[in-house]
């Protein structure tokens, strides 16, 4: 069960919940959130329990959640949440578009980039400066060195940074150089990871895995919202199967199904999806109207240059005219 406090509730009736919640041998995983204060209850529910903790001052209402995802589902909400990165305002109203290289590749590169995401119209910045790639041989990025590369473009352009975090023990190391963690594709079942950005306490752009249900993929957002942090961004980003023209095939029902079953913000990335620039422009702009709350797409000013994902790669100019189609793309909107 998830108890919900009241918007208001105060510190000391949160701590009451809790500790009542502990006197009756369940475990309790407050999460202090932007709008209000929600703590998930593990143990057996009776409705004795449920009761007794409804009758506790600054309870809104206790919610017997069904699904295994308890903090993360839209049951226990009641409706879908949203939290702000800087003064991006994610899961509200407007479309949020992160554009950016897909590796950090030098100072050039990455700032020219940003300067044109940002007059462009993109609200935030994304650049990887640890690469997860197939081949070890790859060029698997500037690593520890790109960091100052990425606070540079924040302070000149204003725009938020996400950038992936491959190792547990690089969360530290990356928490004044971005301000959202991106778990990968590849990592989105790294237990240990997904606890670490938990405790972290900065917002996480969690993709789906590319074999992975969307059923494992709110268990695994579960893992970073029990360590006390809901501030997740969830990622559809293209799974296996048996077609092959397209480098992944973009599940777009992950969005409606999604928003029906999590209050978190849900985020669509075409590039990794398509494999192909020219399939990614018709991609977003489904994206956008199927409902996506954020649209992250790869840039580069070289992309023939790229020392990774340099064939999804949007031009400038190709952005641009990708952020003027997508003004044109009335967007579903969820109730
Ligand atoms: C990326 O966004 O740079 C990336 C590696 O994506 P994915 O994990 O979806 O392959
Ligand atoms: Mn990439």
């Amino acid at each position: 069960m998830v108890v919900v406090m009241e918007p208001g509730a105060s510190t000391e009736q949160i701590d009451r919940v809790i500790s009542e919640v502990r006197e009756m041998g369940f475990k309790s995983h407050p999460i202090y959130g932007e709008e209000m204060t929600v703590i998930g209850v593990i143990g057996t529910r009776t409705a004795a329990a449920m009761e007794r903790l409804a009758a506790l001052s600054g309870v809104e209402r206790v919610v017997p959640i069904e699904h295994p995802y308890k903090l993360t589902s839209r049951e226990g909400r009641g409706r879908p949440s949203s939290f702000h990165v800087g003064g991006v305002h994610i899961g509200g109203s407007e479309l949020v578009v992160i554009a950016g290289p897909c590796a950090v590749e030098g100072e050039e590169q990455f700032l020219s980039t940003a300067r044109h995401v940002k007059q462009a119209g993109a609200q935030m910045l994304r650049g990887g400066i640890f690469k997860p790639r197939t081949s070890p041989y790859s060029f698997r990025g500037l690593g520890g060195k790109g960091l100052p590369l990425l606070a540079e473009a924040r302070a000149e352009t204003g725009l938020p940074v996400v950038s992936e975090v491959l190792d547990p023990r690089h969360v530290e190391l990356m928490a004044d150089y971005v301000d959202v963690y991106q778990i990968g594709t590849r990592n989105m079942q790294n237990f240990i990871l997904l606890d670490e950005v938990g405790q972290a306490g900065k917002p996480v752009l969690l993709k789906r895995g590319f074999s992975a249900t969307l059923h494992e993929m709110l268990l695994a957002a579960e893992y970073i919202a029990s360590q006390g942090n809901d501030r997740i961004i969830l990622c559809e980003r293209g799974i296996r199967c048996f077609e092959t023209s397209a480098r992944y095939t973009l599940d777009l029902s992950a969005v409606p199904i999604l928003k029906r079953e999590t209050h978190l913000p849900i985020a669509v990335d075409p590039s990794h999806a398509a494999g192909k620039r020219w399939l990614v422009p018709p991609l977003a702009c489904a994206a956008v109207a199927v409902g996506a709350d954020v649209l992250m797409v790869e840039v580069h000013p070289r992309p023939a240059e790229a020392q990774s994902d340099g064939a999804q790669a949007l031009t400038f100019g190709d952005f641009d005219r990708l952020m003027a189609q997508i003004a044109n793309v009335p967007r579903y909107k969820y109730l």
